[in-house]
């Protein structure tokens, strides 16, 4: 029988933890015949809640999932593990300063990083999901200097399916005409969906919208669209969170031609080497790869920068507080 892949989840007992799990030991993670290993990790006053998780898991006799491990230290947690989602974070909360939030997820994924620098498996794979995602994630990645840098990787895929859906709506056309899809940059408010690289039916589809509506209604709801749903449901859009993640590694594993994920700048399209920023990417071979060559017009690239700045500006800050 093929080994078990051990996947790691951090905040397991939470809302995103709670709509993952399941998905992950039913074989939407890896494949259909890939057997899973779960590992949850947990602060100390939530293990009790994980373990009510594993108990649910347990019941649902999962043909593929073949144990779980249930800890508070990352050391064990990270042990082995093959694929390390990363949800738990520290919530901002109001009144919060940037630099406080910042300084408390750096001691969430510094040492996260390092316990899976010197635990993890060679072929590890990690997807940070906890806000501000792509800055926790350089964090994590600066403290595991001996796994190669591209391994460390953010989310923008619930960004990214949110903008196909949008797109859908407006044109009325089923979700799968909709191809290359691109966010660019961080994922925060600064996103920007890409609308002169997607294709609808093969025609670029800001050619089938109009101007006002990409600019005053497309990019302003896909950004803001995380608030409409805590807005409408009283709780946060923690089952499409969990869906993207999902998306985000399966399409790393099992290959893909056009996706959007946040992976370690190498400088393409003016972003600074080493800036965790959302690209158009493919997968292949089980590496991603930003998709080059595309052009950039004045409207995109003003975008891009403005998103890539706020990067650099977390990168920065990060860096005074001694986080990385
Ligand atoms: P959720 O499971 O709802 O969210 C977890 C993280 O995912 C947050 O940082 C959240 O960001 C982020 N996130 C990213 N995309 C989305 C999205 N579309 N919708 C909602 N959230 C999104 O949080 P809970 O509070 O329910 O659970 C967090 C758990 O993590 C708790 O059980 C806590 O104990 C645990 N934790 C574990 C740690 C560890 O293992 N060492 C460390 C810290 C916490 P945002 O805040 O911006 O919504």
């Amino acid at each position: 029988a093929q080994t078990p892949v051990k996947v790691t989840v951090t905040g397991a007992a939470g809302q995103i933890g709670y709509a993952l799990l399941f998905r992950i030991a039913s074989g939407q993670l890896l494949g259909a015949d890939v057997p899973v290993k779960l590992s949850l990790l947990e602060i100390p006053q939530a293990v009790k809640a994980a373990e009510g998780t594993a108990m649910e898991l347990d019941d649902c006799a999962f043909p593929l999932l073949s144990g779980i491990e249930i800890t508070d230290d990352p050391n064990v947690a990270f042990d082995g593990a093959n694929v390390a989602l990363l949800v738990g974070a520290m919530p901002r909360k109001a009144g919060m300063e940037r630099g406080d939030l910042l300084e408390a997820n750096g001691g969430i994924f510094g040492p996260q990083g390092k316990a899976i620098n010197d635990h993890a498996a060679d072929d590890i794979r990690v997807l940070v999901v906890g806000n501000p995602a792509n800055t926790n994630a350089l964090i994590a990645q600066q403290h595991a200097p001996d796994v190669p840098a591209e391994r460390f990787t953010a989310m923008t895929r619930l960004d990214h399916n949110r903008a196909i859906s949008q797109l859908a709506a407006k044109l009325q056309v089923p979700v799968t005409e909709i191809k290359k899809m691109t966010i660019w940059g961080n994922h925060s408010a600064t996103q920007y969906p890409d609308l002169f690289h997607a294709e609808v039916g093969g025609k670029i589809a800001a050619e089938l919208v109009d101007d006002a509506w990409l600019r005053d209604t497309f990019i302003p709801t896909v950004a803001k669209r995380g608030a409409a749903i805590i807005e409408a449901r009283g709780a946060s859009s923690a089952a499409s969170a969990a869906n993207a993640a999902i998306d985000h590694v399966f399409d790393w594993v099992n290959g893909t031609e056009w996706t959007s994920a946040a992976i370690p700048s190498d400088g393409s399209y003016g972003v600074p080497e080493g800036l965790i920023s959302s690209f158009p990417v493919a997968s292949r071979n089980g590496r991603w790869e930003i998709i080059q060559g595309l052009e950039i017009d004045a409207f995109s690239r003003e975008r891009i920068d403005a998103s890539v700045r706020e990067l650099e500006e977390e990168r920065e800050a990060v860096r005074s507080l001694g986080l990385i």
